[in-house]
């Protein structure tokens, strides 16, 4: 599943790509991708004849202003990706393919979602907190949100949960995952059950730090792609900071610090990966 450095990594080739277009033509074949609104029309109805004024993120959440103040809220889901093309050239037809935005300029964008978790759907601020109860409960945001060491230690100490499980709480960080939580905490030194009120202010900047430096070298490397729910950029490649990870997925490998074997844990049926030498 995307997590925010993919995300942000979308977020910012649209910023390029299609900031100042106008929308001409929305087609809509997979009805699951707009669910939100109660026919195709509806949804066409809100995106025809705008203009693209500005795309944000919030946690996994990209939201494309549109001129007039309406929001198309963009959620990839677990496999939605959102690709440009050229529109000039006849496209293979491609049965993921659920919803085409066209430009009036020309240029397409295309809403593909092989496992339709994924979905888009066109709000107004007023209305968003409700459509998305989950956008206005969001915790502060790694990369946006600057905060002291002091105040993040005073969060962490506050709450009084399993590491891993608090990075990938939404209300408490947003935009972490199964992936970067394994990540972030591999490169903090702790383990994925480490309890948050228990770390020294050693340990609390170290892992503020590893968040923060973590998701940026993410960002460097246009994000991951895992073979199964492959992430795409805008232009359809695939990111390259999987090879660098450290223990994700890597179950059975050595450690790249420490040569120890790379393990799996499995606690509330969700697997996490350290290195049991590195991380305590
Ligand atoms: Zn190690």
């Amino acid at each position: 599943m995307p997590e925010l450095p993919e995300v942000e990594t979308l977020k910012r080739d649209l910023e390029k790509e299609v900031v100042g277009k106008r929308i001409k033509q929305v087609d809509v074949s997979g009805m699951r991708s707009i669910r939100r609104h109660p026919n195709k029309k509806h949804f066409a109805a809100k995106l025809e004849g705008h203009k693209i004024t500005g795309i944000d993120r919030r946690g996994k959440y990209l939201l494309v202003k549109l001129e007039g103040g309406d929001i198309l809220v963009v959620h990839l889901g677990m496999s939605g990706q959102l690709l440009r093309s050229k529109g000039a050239a006849r496209e293979k037809p491609d049965k993921h393919t659920h919803v085409i935005i066209t430009f009036t300029q020309a240029g397409k964008l295309r809403f593909v979602d092989p496992r339709t978790f994924g979905e888009l759907f066109v709000t107004s601020p007023e209305e968003l907190p409700d459509e998305v109860p989950e956008l206005g409960h969001l915790g502060f945001d790694p990369l946006d949100d600057m905060m002291s060491w002091t105040r993040f230690g005073g969060m962490l100490h506050d709450r009084k949960a399993k590491l891993k499980a608090l990075l990938m709480d939404q209300k408490f960080v947003a935009g972490i995952g199964n992936i970067y939580s394994d990540e972030i905490l591999f490169a903090a030194g702790l383990r994925y059950d480490r309890s948050s009120e228990s770390l020294s202010t050693q340990e609390v900047r170290r892992l503020y730090r590893a968040m923060v430096e973590t998701l940026q070298d993410a960002i460097k490397h246009r994000g991951s792609s895992l073979a199964d729910e492959q992430y795409r950029d805008l232009f359809g490649e695939i990111g390259d900071f999987q090879s660098m990870h450290k223990v994700y997925d890597r179950e059975g490998e050595a450690c790249r610090r420490c040569r120890s074997t790379i393990v799996r844990v499995k606690a509330n049926g969700r697997s996490s990966f350290l290195c049991p030498q590195c991380q305590v």
